[in-house]
């Protein structure tokens, strides 16, 4: 039996007296694709921001691999270097270009050579289908192309794990299939990802297991088979229903 990447043990997070997070129990295998679902404020961004401790919980444990990450002494920089995170609005710099957003966090926070990591991030440009755009600024480019852009600098950190926060919710309907598409092949390629998403296709067909979170709890989860298909759930089958 394999060791989780992320490991959620009896989260909660209040907010005030407003509690988001209910002893929350999770595992993320190495090599798993987990979407969460579920209604608009169910939690789901929270728990995400947790496991890369953008967000501190109020009680219980996260631990990426080996290291309690809820703890105090945490290296804040080297955890979000392996627990990379892409969200719904891209954050690009948008006085920087393509490659200079690409090299950015590569270059100054994990030292890499620049040279080494031109090419490294003109082959990632390559496996999103955007290696012509390198010296473009993000104005230039469309809602997809940013998006992929920004799937491509978490890349450059070569982390262990990729969280996605509603990576096509800001998008144009024609431009979500293709951001789809790429994270498809990233998941192909073996990559551990955890992506908050309101596209039941992609989570039916990619993902390997389904959350469905509601109120601050895990309602059900299981196999897309088992979620889509088989709940007896009333909640999951209305959600389910307005979704479809
Ligand atoms: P989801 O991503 O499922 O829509 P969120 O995790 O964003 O849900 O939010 C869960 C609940 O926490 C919501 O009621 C939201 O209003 C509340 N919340 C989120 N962030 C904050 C914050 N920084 N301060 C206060 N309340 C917050
Ligand atoms: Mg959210």
């Amino acid at each position: 039996m394999k060791n989780p990447v992320i490991r959620i043990k009896d989260v909660s997070k209040n907010y005030g007296s407003l509690q988001v997070l209910k002893k929350i129990n999770l595992d993320i295998m190495p090599g798993e694709v987990v979407a969460v679902i579920g209604p608009s404020g169910s939690g789901k961004s929270t728990l995400l921001r947790c496991m890369n401790a953008i967000e501190k919980v109020s009680g219980g444990e996260i631990w990426f691999k080996e290291q309690c990450i809820t703890d105090r002494r945490v290296d804040y920089d080297l955890l979000r270097q392996k627990v990379g995170m892409v969200f719904q609005h891209f954050n690009l710099f948008p006085h920087m270009t393509v490659m200079k957003n690409i090299l950015l966090s590569p270059v100054k926070v994990k030292k890499q050579p620049k040279d080494l990591m031109e090419k490294k991030a003109l082959e990632l440009l390559k496996k999103v289908g955007l290696e012509d755009k390198k010296d473009v600024y993000p104005e230039m480019l469309s809602g997809g192309q940013k998006q992929r852009i920004a799937i491509a600098r978490a890349l450059a950190m070569e982390p262990e794990i990729l969280l996605f926060d509603e990576p096509t919710s800001a998008l144009d309907p024609e431009m979500v299939g293709e951001v789809l598409s790429t994270m498809q092949e990233l998941a192909r390629t073996g990559m551990t990802m955890v992506v908050v998403t309101h596209e039941m296709g992609f989570a039916r067909e990619v993902a390997d297991r389904v959350v469905f979170m509601d109120e601050g709890i895990i309602m059900e989860k299981g196999t897309p088979q088992q979620v889509f298909e088989e709940t007896q759930n009333e909640r999951v089958q209305a959600f389910l229903k307005k979704m479809l």
